[in-house]
């Protein structure tokens, strides 16, 4: 190591096909098997993960069940059990945290540490030091891939570098040539649009993004987050600054077959779904959900909007960010709509509101005093959960109801959007960690 090399001042750690580990960690019969994780106990749904043998034997994630099967006979396919990876989730941040302290949870299977100089000079040590403390705890199948470097996003980068099990430090002055043949779609926020457009800009591999400087990055991202982006690769903290956001909105002008109760309150579940996703990706939480309907489609002409009938409703929780509490109180809204609304509804509108950053204290004050906080931490994990699992695999990966597609599209992003599982959904589902439900195709 020269002498110029930077210590690494974060650390990020991510588990190893976390489901499908989970569901090996729990039943002892899974484990050095090919095993399927799926979201529902149908051959047509996709894989959405797979243990480390199944990977070893050509199946990939997202592949779906039928096809897996195919290519390896005798694998085993297992229903996801979000509830028994949210437990062994908190577990698993206790264990680190014996270790050291955890600066964010990013995921239900990825955490990033602050490190402290003294952490940074034992770096090898440290993860050595995690992944011993993981395996007195939990099984060996349960292994995580730990990156350190300068920036969160090179320590993720590096964690993904050498799985599974891999211990990687990648410092800036290893670069851009320790990280040449890496794909552009591998690294985090590059999806396949982004890759389009860097291709468009000619930048098609990891020394032509390395080069870019972070004007151009921005001018290629179409925003500040191109920037940020070409910062943290180049070894500079760029955290997301505060967001000063009001609302996470969506509404929707409904075509005629959408105007009974039924269909507008789907609608309204779907739109209030997509709000809440995006509101999650920020580190905001929102108090209060606003729900309109109004009665025919606003015009420009200032005559014709004040001849709309208008019924708007406004419900007040306390500061949260998971799907459950915003639900519920959409249904409180819903059920006073049936009770007073006497129009067919031509647009329905669903806003999250009263923001307040998760830094505020007031938030974890309450939650710490809320009877129910443990139960509310435990929606907002889920909630992470199913948005990532969401992102990563499409929203059927997670569609439990039949629901008609939603007039006008998609909702709060690019993937169709099935309803999610509401506290019965798990409540009926909530098992021992052994009780592993097996596919029955
Ligand atoms: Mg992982």
């Amino acid at each position: 190591m020269s002498d110029n090399t930077s210590l690494p001042e974060r650390l990020y750690l991510d588990f190893d096909s976390f489901f499908a580990s989970a569901e090996q960690h729990s039943n002892p019969a899974l484990r050095g098997k090919p095993i399927g994780v799926v979201a529902l106990d149908s051959a047509h749904t996709g894989c959405i993960a797979v243990s480390r043998e199944a990977k070893a034997l050509g199946v990939k994630t997202n592949m779906p069940a039928r096809e897996a099967r195919v290519l390896v006979p005798d694998m085993i396919f297992v229903v996801a059990r979000p509830d028994v990876y949210v437990r062994l989730h908190k577990r698993i941040l206790a264990v680190i945290e014996t270790v050291v302290p955890i600066q964010h949870v990013r995921s239900i299977d990825e955490v990033v540490c602050a490190l402290l100089p003294s952490e940074g000079r034992q770096r090898q040590a440290l993860a050595a030091q995690i992944k011993a403390a993981l395996l007195q705890e939990f099984s060996p199948v349960l292994t995580c891939s730990i990156g350190m470097a300068p920036t969160e996003l090179l320590a993720k980068i590096a964690a993904e570098r050498q799985k599974p099990d891999g211990t990687l430090v990648l410092d800036v002055a290893m670069l851009p040539a320790a990280l040449a043949d890496l794909k552009l779609e591998k690294l985090p926020g590059v999806g396949d649009g982004m890759r389009a457009r860097l291709a468009a800009a000619g930048i098609t591999d990891f020394p032509a993004l390395w080069a870019l400087a972070p004007k151009q990055a921005r001018a290629i991202w179409g925003n500040v987050e191109g920037e940020r982006f070409s910062q943290e690769l180049h070894g500079t903290h760029a955290p997301r600054s505060a967001t000063r956001k009001r609302m996470f909105g969506h509404s929707r002008v409904l075509p005629r077959d959408w105007r009974g109760p039924e269909k507008v309150e789907d609608c309204a579940r779907q739109l209030l779904a997509g709000a809440a996703r995006r509101l999650r990706r920020t580190n905001l939480r929102a108090s209060k959900l606003s729900l309109s309907l109004r009665s025919q489609r606003l015009r420009s002409t200032r005559a014709k909007s004040a001849q709309a009938q208008r019924w708007h409703w406004g419900g007040q929780f306390a500061p949260s960010r998971d799907d459950r509490s915003f639900g519920r109180t959409l249904a409180q809204g819903l059920a006073e709509a049936r009770a007073h609304i006497k129009f067919s509804p031509h647009a329905v509108s669903v806003i999250l509101h009263g923001l307040d950053s998760e830094a505020d204290l007031t938030a974890d004050m309450f939650d710490m005093l809320s009877d129910n906080a443990d139960d509310r931490a435990r929606w907002e994990k889920v909630s992470d959960m199913m948005d990532q699992m969401r992102a990563r695999f499409g929203g059927k990966a997670l569609s439990l109801g039949v629901h008609d597609a939603v007039p006008g599209g998609y909702v709060g992003g690019k993937i169709a959007f099935g309803r999610i599982p509401e506290a019965e959904d798990f409540e009926g589902a909530i098992g021992e960690d052994n009780d592993t439900h097996f596919c029955t195709f």
